[in-house]
């Protein structure tokens, strides 16, 4: 049904189903229920699921260019269909609970930043696609937590093909270089993006954003493939 989903805008309603019960952040509690969190434990870098509290092999071995990286819920469902009709159908309203979800989930963990940016998209997809998904999410969330958004400290460079369908050793050559930031000297910043499918965008820019002197990265996504 990705696509079909229709936003309902209603004040005081549910953003999805349209029903009136405990809306909060545009989410009725049956939709909300309906999106699962990344089950914990998960690695206190990566954030992805492990068997015990503490940090991922594959972290302790060679440590992201990231500090922390924390996703709102899986990447399935419910969720699925709501960043799918956001990002491609034009849905933009959800913005609101998608940002929601992502406040949520920072506050329990504790997360603060000196400022929020995101991950850009080159200018030429820009045109084509009239919006940035990911800087609607960090501009609604920048509402939420009370911290500067910041459109110009990233920029994507050249043009990329898509991650998707390419293999590993192709996903990080394709990604190389890419990003530059400016204007982070000795801050904490905290990127946002919609969904994260392999952390090797996450890590691209991170390094950017630690070149630039940033003293502290943290990446928040709001859905995550879990393998
Ligand atoms: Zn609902
Ligand atoms: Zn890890």
């Amino acid at each position: 049904m990705p696509g079909s989903l229709i936003t309902h805008i209603f004040p005081g309603r549910c953003l999805v189903c349209g029903a009136g019960d405990q809306v909060h952040l545009g989410l009725c509690a049956l939709c909300r229920s309906q999106i699962r969190a990344v089950p914990e434990p998960v690695c206190a870098v990566c954030g992805s699921p492990i068997p015990f509290p503490g940090i991922c092999l594959s972290c302790q071995s060679g440590r992201p260019p990231f500090d922390r990286m924390l996703s709102a819920g899986i990447f399935d469902g419910l969720l699925k269909d709501i960043i799918h009709a956001f990002k491609y159908h034009r849905a933009t309203a959800f913005r609101k609970p998608l940002a929601g979800l992502a406040f949520d989930m920072l506050e329990h963990a504790g997360i603060s930043a000196d400022m929020i940016t995101f991950v850009p998209l080159h200018w030429t997809r820009m045109i084509s696609r009239g919006y940035n998904q990911a800087a609607l999410i960090a501009r609604e969330l920048s509402g939420y937590m009370g911290i500067d958004m910041r459109y110009d400290v990233i920029r994507k460079i050249r043009r990329t093909i898509p991650q998707v369908g390419l293999k590993r050793s192709d996903r990080i050559g394709n990604l190389r270089g890419v990003f530059r930031s400016c204007g982070v000297s000795d801050k904490s910043v905290l990127v946002v993006d919609d969904v994260i499918t392999t952390t090797q965008t996450a890590r691209e820019v991170s390094r950017s954003l630690k070149r630039a002197g940033a003293s502290y990265v943290v990446f928040v996504s709001v859905g995550r493939i879990i393998r």
